[in-house]
């Protein structure tokens, strides 16, 4: 359950718009798109990624309150913030590229032959 950011009810996450306060939740009366909102007093834009790389041409930025496109520069980062151990990325590596590793293994089998002769 999910409560109203304006009035704090009680909301479904597909309520279109708040029962008690009239507030719009999602854009276009679709329960499938989300209409996102500021919180306190800075625009969506000042973290929002499209502002960030500059790819947003919509009118209301960078001043927009409410946005259906808006994406967190914060939720982005984390999305490409490397999370795996460095053992476990040698070995994506080494899966990855098993016939470099394959061929390096047989130069090296070929210069350990040469070398015991
Ligand atoms: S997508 Fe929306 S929140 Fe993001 S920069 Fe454009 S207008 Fe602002
Ligand atoms: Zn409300």
């Amino acid at each position: 359950m999910l409560s109203c950011p304006r009035c704090q009810a009680t909301i479904e996450p597909t309520t279109i718009q708040c029962p008690r306060c009239r507030l719009t939740l999602k854009a276009h009366g679709h329960p499938g798109i989300p209409l996102h909102r500021t919180e306190g007093d800075e625009p969506l834009c000042a973290t929002c990624l499209y502002d960030a790389d500059d790819s947003c041409n919509f009118p209301q930025r960078p001043h927009a309150e409410t946005c259906t496109l808006y994406r967190s520069v914060n939720a982005a980062a984390e999305l490409t913030l490397p999370t795996l151990s460095p053992g476990r990325r040698v070995s994506f590596w080494l899966r990855n590229h098993r016939g470099l590793v394959g061929l390096a293994g047989l130069l090296l089998f070929s210069l350990l032959l040469v070398l015991v002769r």
